[in-house]
């Protein structure tokens, strides 16, 4: 099933995941993604590893959330390595296995370096990946990502938008955004895309924060910024959870407040009329379970 036409019928809760790198993870995997069946998700998302490491991991979890789990799963693809032929083969094994929708991502440079270089200069943007997925399959829906904070590369926020224009001419069918902490740059960033006449659905991701190592991590790599008092609540809550790992005691205090935040995060944006909420689930059901059923968004979204 296609996600656009899926999106018209109402608010909803997506979810994402990363492929486990380890294959005998994958029972573990699914047992959380059981779990969040409970949140009756749009679709479910799974992402591409740098360098396309998880290439045949995510065909093989996209095909088994679709089939075994009776989930609609989305592929996130990047042009990371990306060769006509192998992708080409790659989308039609996609389409094999009864997927219809993908994430179309430009990709990350490796670690280490700063410049995307691209193995092949016919895919040098996510833009050229859409084209191609619609060359190709055209009954494929698109999704794309975008930038409430503007991507850490583009020189500007009106560049940055430009570019993402460019990736709904060539035919995407929504766009995903990347995470943000606070939901006023994500209702400006809805007011930014529709200026330029792109109105497709911009579906909001939604970060929830369970350790301060992982959101600094995150944050200085896409750039999402902290808002003081948020940030400062998350110290508080680290500080205290340093005092009860020296007690032996479990640590609890961030993800308290990461889920805290994220629940109202949740519950502002589709109380202001986004279309869902899109959860970075980090694979972790429980976090996601509580944010969603705290949010209290059952009547909004069939979230129960
Ligand atoms: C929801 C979401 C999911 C993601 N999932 C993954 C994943 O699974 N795997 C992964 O590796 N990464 C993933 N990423 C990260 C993503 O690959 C990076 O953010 C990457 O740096 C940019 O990808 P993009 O698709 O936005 O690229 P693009 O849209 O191609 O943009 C990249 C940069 O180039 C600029 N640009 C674009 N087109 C043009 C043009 N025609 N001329 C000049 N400049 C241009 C843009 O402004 C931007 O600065 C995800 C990001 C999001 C938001």
């Amino acid at each position: 099933m296609r996600i656009i036409e899926l999106m018209a019928k109402g608010q909803f809760v997506s979810l994402e995941f990363f492929p486990p790198k380890e294959q005998e993870k994958w029972p573990e995997f699914f047992e959380e993604v059981e779990r969040l069946k409970s949140l009756r998700p749009l679709f479910v998302s799974v992402t591409y590893g740098a360098g396309g490491s998880t290439r045949d991991r995510t065909l093989d979890l996209v095909a088994a959330l679709k089939g075994a789990h009776g989930l609609v799963p989305m592929a996130h693809l990047t042009c990371v390595g990306a060769e006509e032929q192998a992708l080409g083969e790659y989308l039609d094994a996609l389409a094999a296995a009864g997927v219809r929708n993908i994430l179309a991502l430009r990709g990350d440079p490796p670690k280490g370096e700063t410049n995307f270089i691209p193995s092949d200069a016919r895919f040098r943007y996510a833009s050229d990946l859409v084209a191609f997925i619609k060359a190709r399959h055209p009954g494929m829906c698109v999704g794309v990502a975008g930038y409430p904070e503007k991507h850490p590369e583009a020189p500007t926020m009106a560049a940055d938008l430009a570019a993402l224009k460019t990736k709904v001419d060539a035919g995407a069918d929504f766009i995903v955004t990347q995470l943000f902490f606070d939901n006023a740059l994500y209702f400006e960033y809805v007011q930014q895309v529709r200026a330029l006449g792109i109105a497709i659905p911009i579906l909001p991701g939604v970060l929830p924060v369970l350790s301060m190592a992982s959101v600094q991590r995150m944050a200085a790599m896409c750039g999402a910024s902290i808002a003081p008092e948020y940030l400062a609540a998350l110290e508080a809550a680290d500080a205290m959870d340093q005092a009860a790992k020296e007690r032996g005691e479990s640590a609890t205090a961030v993800p308290d407040v990461g889920i805290a935040h994220a629940r109202d995060q949740v519950l502002g944006l589709l109380q202001g009329g986004a279309p869902g909420v899109h959860l970075y689930t980090l694979n972790k059901a429980a976090a996601c379970l509580r944010i969603v059923k705290d949010a209290h968004v059952c009547p909004l979204t069939g979230s129960c």
